[in-house]
Order: C-alpha cells, then sequence, then structure tokens
C-alpha cells in the first residue's frame, strides 16, 4: 500500500513536470508508468554500441523560454545538436527554408531583401496571369 496524496500516471514531460511542481508544493506524489523510464516520447537511450538512439522518434528541444531551460536543467544534462538542411536543386545547394540565399543561388541573383520581395511579387504576378490565361475562354 502506497499512501500518497496525488497519483500520476505517465512519467511524460507532461506528467514528470505536473508530479515535480506539486512535490514542490508540498503534497506527497507517486508516479507510475507502464513503460520502465520517465520521459515519454522524449525518451533516448545509448545503444550496446555506445550509439544515443531515440526509440519513439528523434526529439529536439527548442525554446527561447530561459526559465524552461532552467527548470529543465535540474534533471537533465543536454547533447549538443546542429541542425543544417540543405536542398539539391540540379545539382545546386540551396538553405532550407527558403530565404534569400536560396532565391539568389537558384536564380544568380544578388538581391537584398527588398529586392527579393520585388522579385517574388513579379513572380506571383506573372503566375497569376498565366492562369487567368488558361482558365480564360
Ligand atoms: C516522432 C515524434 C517526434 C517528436 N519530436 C519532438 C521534438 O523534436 N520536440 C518536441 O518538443 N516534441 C516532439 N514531439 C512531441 C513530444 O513527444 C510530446 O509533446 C511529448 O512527449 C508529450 O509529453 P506527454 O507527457 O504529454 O506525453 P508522452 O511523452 O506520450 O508521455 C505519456 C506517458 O504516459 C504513459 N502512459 C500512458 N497511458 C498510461 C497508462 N494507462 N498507465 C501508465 N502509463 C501510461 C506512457 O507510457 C508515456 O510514458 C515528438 C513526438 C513524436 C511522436
Amino acid at each position: 500500500m502506497i499512501r500518497t496524496d496525488v497519483l500520476v500516471v505517465g512519467a511524460g514531460f507532461s506528467g514528470a513536470t505536473a508530479a515535480r511542481l506539486v512535490a514542490e508544493a508540498g503534497f506527497r506524489v507517486h508516479v507510475i508508468d507502464r513503460r520502465a523510464h520517465v520521459g515519454g516520447n522524449a525518451w533516448d537511450t545509448v545503444d550496446a554500441s555506445g550509439i544515443r538512439i531515440h526509440p519513439y522518434g528523434p526529439h529536439l528541444f527548442h525554446t527561447d523560454a530561459e526559465r524552461i531551460v532552467a527548470f529543465l536543467s535540474r534533471f537533465t544534462g543536454w547533447a549538443p545538436y546542429e541542425h543544417r538542411v540543405l536542398a539539391s536543386v540540379d545539382g545546386i545547394l540551396v538553405p532550407v527554408p527558403i530565404n534569400r540565399t536560396t532565391i539568389n543561388r537558384l536564380y544568380g541573383l544578388d538581391l537584398d531583401e527588398a529586392g527579393v520581395a520585388a522579385f517574388l511579387n513579379a513572380c506571383v504576378s506573372t503566375a497569376i496571369r498565366k492562369q487567368r490565361a488558361r482558365t480564360s475562354c
């Protein structure tokens, strides 16, 4: 028999955070999970060959809130991660999501921000004209 004030079912981010906050408010908390670990779907582990794996899918942590980083850092370390994505378009490597460099590299241009806006507006106008020409009798 376990004596507790609060029973939390699920030790993922939601359950674990709720349990911690309730415990810090002075209540006795018991957390259960049908899995053998905390962290829910965000849990990762190191396999037999020493490689970090994410059994439930890869998880990246994003926030601009210092207090969230500070809170989580009480319970976890961090694995640095760098995310660089390039698309290959006809053999040309360009940044994705699309930005000014993507446009300039793909079209051989050297536009500034205003120039890219004008270029995209011109593309939209051309596309609309072509669409109208196709749909008119
Ligand atoms: C493939 C994938 C990639 C993702 N990538 C990101 C990412 O990069 N960044 C990001 O911020 N978020 C990501 N997410 C979302 C993130 O996983 C969820 O927002 C987060 O895990 C939700 O936490 P949770 O505690 O609500 O639920 P969960 O993580 O699902 O935890 C619920 C827990 O409750 C347990 N449980 C459920 N029912 C019972 C029961 N009846 N009895 C006992 N235990 C029970 C489960 O075993 C589980 O451990 C991703 C999700 C997926 C699926």
